[in-house]
């Protein structure tokens, strides 16, 4: 078996195609490129694309590809690419094997960078292979776009919405996760659109038609006690039932602590450092933190009575049902509306208003869990690129690596990585 033969099967090549010629070439004292001529035998048919009858070749064109590289040396391959003259369907490109038309990069070129921008920034994967992070941004959007046009949606029965930081300085994002009630699967991302307001709820609902699904068949929404969600969610998911899930009251809870903190210190009360020692679970706070949080408790009622709040109204969703939980609830309420601490009344009568969605966490338990942990995705790529010049970018590579997409594309490697 000569080289040439080698490389036929390497690239799994079929007639007519064959390699004609193949070696090293020196581009620079330090680097050689392997180059991989492909061509046909003259005479050769191939198949109109339109209605795959051989046909003669009409004319051609030789064209290169950036392929795997062989060893430490990238690899090209070029070949004459013909046209073919179909007596229905006229003069036609033939499809290449190996690469998608207009591109310049072999399929497993393409699949090995886009397992790469699962993992590591695009600029660095443009660094890592030599090409430059425009052309393979090109590639991504591509793929990704036509993956997620692609996707199915028809089983999706309760999605949770939220907003996402999508660059420093306060500008958000609106993100749709599909939730799994029967948690069998993990969360997807099937939506994100730059602002936050009812109408990015519509947004998502007038993308759904194309996926096979319709507003009619989402029964159920997680969303934060934000107006502009429950508009959004009552305007444009007239099925689903609102959930407010206990992450949402529970952030509220700790801003009324907060609230009542700033209180003392508008009237004068040493509170010094006491923001970060009320904040989160005592399990979690470092031992000087817990002992700030002791004192600051003995030395402001106040703040001693919001830290109990906040630890009591976390017990809520201890409770087994919606019956027993509404009960906590209610009694939680009323000492809330006695406890004489302004945030703390103000959010007894938010949790009032959005009684039915609090409890209606039951019987699916459905929390913000699966929105939480995209959002770590979401930030984890944000931060890897060190912001994206827009928001194209950002959103392609959150679906690619939350959206659970599937590529055309062979994998090169046997294991997904
Ligand atoms: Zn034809």
């Amino acid at each position: 078996m000569d080289q040439n033969n080698l490389f036929e099967i390497g690239l799994g090549l079929a007639a007519p195609w064959k390699v004609v010629r193949s070696g090293l070439e020196e581009c620079s004292a330090q680097s050689k490129i392997l180059y991989v001529d492909i061509d046909f035998e003259n005479g050769s048919k191939f198949p109109c694309p339109c209605c795959e009858k051989p046909c003669a070749v009409y004319d051609s064109e030789v064209k290169r590809w950036r392929h795997m590289n062989f060893w430490q040396h990238a690899t090209y391959l070029s070949a004459r690419v013909p046209r073919v003259e179909c007596p229905e369907h006229k003069v036609r490109q033939v499809e290449v094997p190996w690469a998608r038309a207009e591109s310049g990069f072999t399929l497993m070129f393409e699949a090995l960078v886009m397992a790469l921008v699962k993992e590591m920034a695009v600029s660095a994967v443009g660094a890592l292979v030599g090409e430059h992070d425009t052309r393979l941004w090109r590639m991504v959007r591509h793929y990704v776009g036509e993956a997620h046009a692609a996707q199915d949606w028809s089983e999706i029965a309760a999605v949770a919405i939220d907003e996402t930081a999508t660059r420093k300085g306060q500008r958000y994002a609106t993100v749709v996760v599909e939730i799994d009630l029967e948690r069998r699967r993990e969360a997807r991302l099937l939506f994100m659109t730059p602002e936050r307001t009812a109408a990015s709820v519509g947004q998502f609902v007038e993308t759904m038609d194309a996926h096979g699904a319709s507003a009619q068949q989402v029964r159920l929404a997680a969303i934060d006690m934000s107006a502009a969600y429950q508009k959004g969610v009552a305007e444009h998911l007239p099925q689903a039932k609102v959930v407010f899930d206990p992450f949402h009251v529970m952030k509220l809870a700790g801003e009324a602590v907060d609230g009542v903190r700033r209180e003392l210190r508008a009237q004068g009360a040493d509170v010094k450092g006491a923001m970060w020692a009320l904040r989160g679970n005592w399990q979690n706070l470092k031992q000087e933190q817990r002992e700030l949080r002791l004192s600051l408790c003995a030395r402001h009622k106040a703040i001693g009575r919001s830290i109990a709040l906040r630890e009591s109204l976390q017990d809520t969703w201890q409770w087994p049902g919606p019956a027993s939980a509404a009960l906590h609830l209610k009694g939680w309420c009323s000492w809330a509306a006695r406890s004489r601490l302004a945030p703390f009344q103000k959010l007894a009568r938010t949790i009032k208003a959005h009684w039915d969605g609090i409890l209606a966490f039951y019987p699916n338990r459905v929390t913000s869990a699966a929105i939480e942990a995209i959002n770590g995705i979401i930030q984890t790529a944000r931060r890897r690129a060190r912001g994206f010049r827009n928001f194209l970018n950002l959103q392609t590579i959150c679906y690619w690596i939350a959206g659970r997409l599937t590529l055309p594309i062979p994998s090169p490697f046997p294991h997904p990585i």
